[in-house]
């Protein structure tokens, strides 16, 4: 049935792509400045969506001088929105050190609370993560990691059960994450938002693939022409005719809101679930992940396997305040991918960022705007370039 969903989408990107132009010998000259249209704008770049990829790359476009219009759902629903907001450099079971973590850090330690102060707001909390071990197993493989040089900038005290705080359940013990933390993503987004519309830089639209006109020399949406469009719409993607190829699984995500009696602040901790300290006693609970459905919707099955799994590594008491759902824009594989169509060079791409666009999105506009506007090269294993030559 969710499988079906998903299949719906790529059919009719598939459909639609046979009707599209994809051959830059077929392009029309759009002839921009010529054939303006009655009220028509001119930007530079256009950007779709406004979750994390999409402001990031708004963010260093506007820095670079460029003028933006970034367009968004008037309901922006993205996952951005729902995030837990947690980054830290090492991942899954067995503690995978995630691509190039110590640089992609050196980044967003100077670039979150840079913009910090930019926009006068606060959503940047870095700390150590509690990775609580689930079993003997998981705190060997971990165990193993301590030993390699690479790892032992990013962890810190191992601390044995009667050592962990007594709120949580720790029978295998902890350890900590160094240069972790959190982003409290929902406000950083609506910060920019607001801050894009003060400068007549988002408009709130629903972007129609059919109405885009890609050109030689630019493009046309509706009225508005631009030099390039870069699509940041998360696991919408996945219906782009411009880009079938891409590996995108799109996973969804419940997420509770949850208050905890307890006297003391707990740290950012992840055992069979993670726990975030959003302010006063209210911590995000999560997550879920499912295959393979677009349907946004909060699922009840979610919320009961977070509800019935937090007891596994949390002892107090808690209480379901809220419940929201997303849907992270997965990818099969590791990396994420960003660039620009092979042949349709005014369409652009940044997306794949799963469960880690807090870490990466930032550091992977910066390497966009660096490609677009200074021609540096990407990195090949971020290049969708890669995703053309197999299709080839
Ligand atoms: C439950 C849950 C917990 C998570 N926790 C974390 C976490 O702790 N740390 C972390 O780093 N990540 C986390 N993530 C993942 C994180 O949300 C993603 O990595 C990241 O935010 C994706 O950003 P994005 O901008 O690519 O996509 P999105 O945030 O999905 O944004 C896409 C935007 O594009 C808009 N859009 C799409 N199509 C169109 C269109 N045709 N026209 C106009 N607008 C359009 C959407 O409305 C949306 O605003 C979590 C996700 C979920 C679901």
């Amino acid at each position: 049935m969710v499988m079906a969903t998903a299949t719906a989408i790529r059919t009719t990107r598939k459909a639609f792509t046979c009707q599209s132009l994809i051959g830059s010998d077929n392009l029309p000259s759009l002839n921009l400045r010529k054939a303006r249209m009655p009220h028509a704008r001119s930007v530079d770049d256009i950007i779709v969506g406004q979750g994390l990829a999409g402001t990031m790359l708004a963010h260093f476009l506007l820095q670079a001088g460029r003028r933006v219009l970034v367009v968004d759902r008037a309901a922006a629903d993205g996952s951005s929105r729902v995030a837990a907001g947690i980054y830290t450099p090492l991942a899954g079971k067995r503690a995978a050190l995630l691509w190039r973590a110590a640089a992609v850090l050196d980044f967003i330690e100077v670039f979150y609370p840079a913009l910090e102060s930019e926009l006068n707001a606060r959503f940047y909390f870095p700390h150590p993560l509690l990775r609580i071990f689930k079993n003997e197993a998981h705190r060997a493989a971990w165990q193993r990691r301590r030993e390699q040089d690479a790892y032992s900038c990013f962890l810190g005290a191992w601390l044995e059960e009667a050592e962990v705080a007594e709120a949580f359940r720790a029978p295998h013990g902890a350890v900590q994450v160094l240069r972790s933390g959190s982003v409290a993503t929902k406000p950083l987004l609506d910060c920019y938002r607001r801050r894009l519309q003060a400068q007549d830089a988002l408009m709130e639209a629903d972007m129609v693939y059919e109405e885009i006109s890609p050109g030689r020399d630019g493009l046309r949406w509706r009225n508005i022409e631009a030099e390039r469009m870069v699509f940041c719409e998360g696991f919408r993607a996945l219906g782009n005719p411009w880009f079938p190829a891409l590996p995108l699984r799109p996973t969804h995500g419940d997420i509770l809101t949850i208050s905890i009696a307890s006297d003391d602040a707990l740290p950012i901790a992840h055992g069979e679930f993670f726990l975030v300290p959003v302010g006063g006693n209210r911590y995000r609970a999560g997550a879920t992940y499912l295959r393979d459905t677009d349907d946004l919707r909060p699922r009840a099955d979610g919320r009961r396997t977070i509800e019935e799994g937090l007891p596994s590594m949390l002892q107090l008491p808690f209480r379901v305040r809220s419940h929201e759902a997303g849907i992270r824009p997965t990818i099969i594989g590791h990396h994420p991918f960003a660039g620009v169509h092979p042949q349709l060079k005014s369409l652009c791409i940044a997306n794949g960022y799963g469960s880690k666009g807090v870490l990466f999105a930032p550091y992977i506009a910066h390497l966009l705007t660096e490609h677009l506007l200074r021609k540096q090269p990407l990195p090949a294993e971020l290049d969708i370039q890669q995703y053309f030559k197999e299709q080839t």
